[in-house]
């Protein structure tokens, strides 16, 4: 069946009768506009994340589920990257009318099993039909006290610069989806982000960060977009990148200038923080009782621009600076 002959509000009902409901709701999907209550004392982030068919995505790749997943996990991300705790979301939904109904039931299935795990809600949306191809919108809502939100703006020379998890996976993994791979850990890393929510909230409630953003566009480029906000440059050394033993064995076959995947490939999703020095100490301690990873990677300093260096002191070169879409 596809989803014309379901109609628009058949559409709706379909969704709305699977999302849970949750805390702080007063009213959700099936009003003028959702009614939400934020917790007394706490300042609203919002955030919101768009992904189309074609340049976000190819549906030759992904399952439904998968992409479910990812539309909810990009947002997540970002949310993380401010500190905030994620609450409630609204999809948005351009479909082709053609839309299979089995893939929209699937596609619902992996976002709202992403969103029971991180505790959020679907509140609402909207739905129209699409001439283009699948458009995915989300707009997540979280909430944080005024104090602990994290920005990009607080980096300051001498500041360590730090980064969850592993580089480069995600890219590889692409790379790899275009050559015909469609399983493994890079794939998967590509396909299917891990948000790192709860490592961006306990930074940011332990006032650890000075600014924090998640990597969305490639380490280079988003590095750049702290230093956007905040002045100063920045020095990465190659050797300290932390690259999964995946990346290891497989990038280098693939590409002749792996080093490239984990400086300028996007869509890892992992956090990239900057601290002073005196807090690297409560932020290992913070990341082992979390069994999760954070690698230094640099320092902060003052003069403009970034150097990433490999272990001889050459200067690493790319003309590749990370996702751009103009
Ligand atoms: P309006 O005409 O006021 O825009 P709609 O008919 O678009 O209202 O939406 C009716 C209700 O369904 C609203 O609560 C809206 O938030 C919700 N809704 C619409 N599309 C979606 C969607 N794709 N996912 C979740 N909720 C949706
Ligand atoms: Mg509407």
């Amino acid at each position: 069946m596809n989803i014309a002959s379901l109609g628009e509000f058949g559409l709706i009902g379909r969704i709305a009768e699977r999302a849970a409901a949750r805390d702080g709701v007063r009213c959700g999907i099936g009003d003028d506009a959702a009614a939400l209550e934020p917790s007394p004392g706490r300042v609203q982030l919002v955030t919101s994340d768009m992904l189309l068919e074609g340049i976000h995505f190819d549906l030759s790749f992904t399952t439904p589920e998968q992409l479910g997943r990812k539309s909810l996990a990009v947002n997540l991300s970002d949310m993380a990257a401010m500190g905030g705790k994620s609450r409630w979301f609204l999809l948005s939904l351009g479909l082709p009318a053609a839309s299979d109904v089995e893939f929209l039931d699937r596609f619902v299935s992996g976002m709202l099993a992403m969103a029971d795990r991180h505790g959020v809600a679907l509140v609402g949306g909207d739905t129209c039909s699409s001439r283009s191809g699948l458009v995915i919108s989300i707009t997540l809502m979280g909430e944080q006290l005024a104090e602990k939100v994290v920005y990009r703006n607080g980096a300051k020379p001498g500041d360590l610069i730090c980064v969850t998890g592993s580089l480069g996976d995600s890219a590889l993994g692409l790379e790899e989806l275009r050559r015909g791979v469609r399983e493994g850990g890079a794939v998967s890393r590509h396909l299917d982000p891990v948000p790192r929510c709860s490592e961006g909230l306990l930074l940011a409630e332990a006032g650890i960060p000075s600014a924090m953003i998640d990597v969305s566009d490639g380490l280079l480029a988003d590095l750049g977009h702290i230093l956007e906000c905040s002045g100063g440059g920045a020095r990465v050394e190659i050797d300290r990148l932390p690259l999964s033993g995946y990346f290891r064995d497989h990038a280098p076959k693939l590409c002749n200038d792996p080093f490239s995947l984990a400086l300028a490939g996007g869509e890892d999703y992992e956090l990239l923080f900057t601290l002073a020095p005196d807090r690297w100490h409560d932020a290992e301690n913070l990341f082992s009782s979390m069994e999760s990873r954070a690698t230094v990677i640099g320092e902060i300093n003052a003069d403009g621009g970034i150097q990433a260096a490999f272990p001889t002191g050459e200067l690493y070169r790319s003309d590749h600076k990370g996702f751009r879409h103009f």
